[in-house]
């Protein structure tokens, strides 16, 4: 855990937040700027900046289980979301640590670039 990474501090409890899904290596919570009816943040517990940061292949593999259980208890695994991961600069990452976003629950736009 890195001690001055709020994402490392929320994903092991430092700070509460509103969780959907969680296990040994993976949390998800609800993020606190929706874009979407279904905005779900889901990160490892572990420190990494990005998902080119040398992210084990065990850990990648239970941050997609997490996609698939967050889509299904929150309905839009039948409907459509969307899956994405700012990295960097150019693609305005705020938060340097790793976490994927989840969105549904409505039409999304077209407007990926
Ligand atoms: P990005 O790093 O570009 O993926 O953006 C960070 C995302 O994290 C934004 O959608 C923020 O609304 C969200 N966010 C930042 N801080 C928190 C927090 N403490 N709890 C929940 N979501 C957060």
């Amino acid at each position: 855990m890195k001690d001055d990474c709020i994402f490392c501090k929320i994903a092991n409890h430092v700070i509460e937040s509103d969780y959907v899904y969680e296990d040994d290596l993976v949390a998800a919570f609800r993020d606190m700027n929706p874009l979407a009816p279904t905005h779900v943040l889901v990160m490892p517990k572990e420190h990494y900046e990005t998902i080119v940061d040398g992210v084990p292949a065990q850990t990648l593999a239970a941050m997609v289980h997490a996609v698939e259980e967050v889509a299904k208890s929150e309905g839009v695994a039948e409907t459509g979301f969307r899956v994405t991961t700012n990295t960097g600069a150019d693609a305005g990452q705020v938060v340097q640590h790793l976490h994927l976003h989840v969105l549904g629950g409505k039409r999304l736009t077209d407007d990926l670039a």
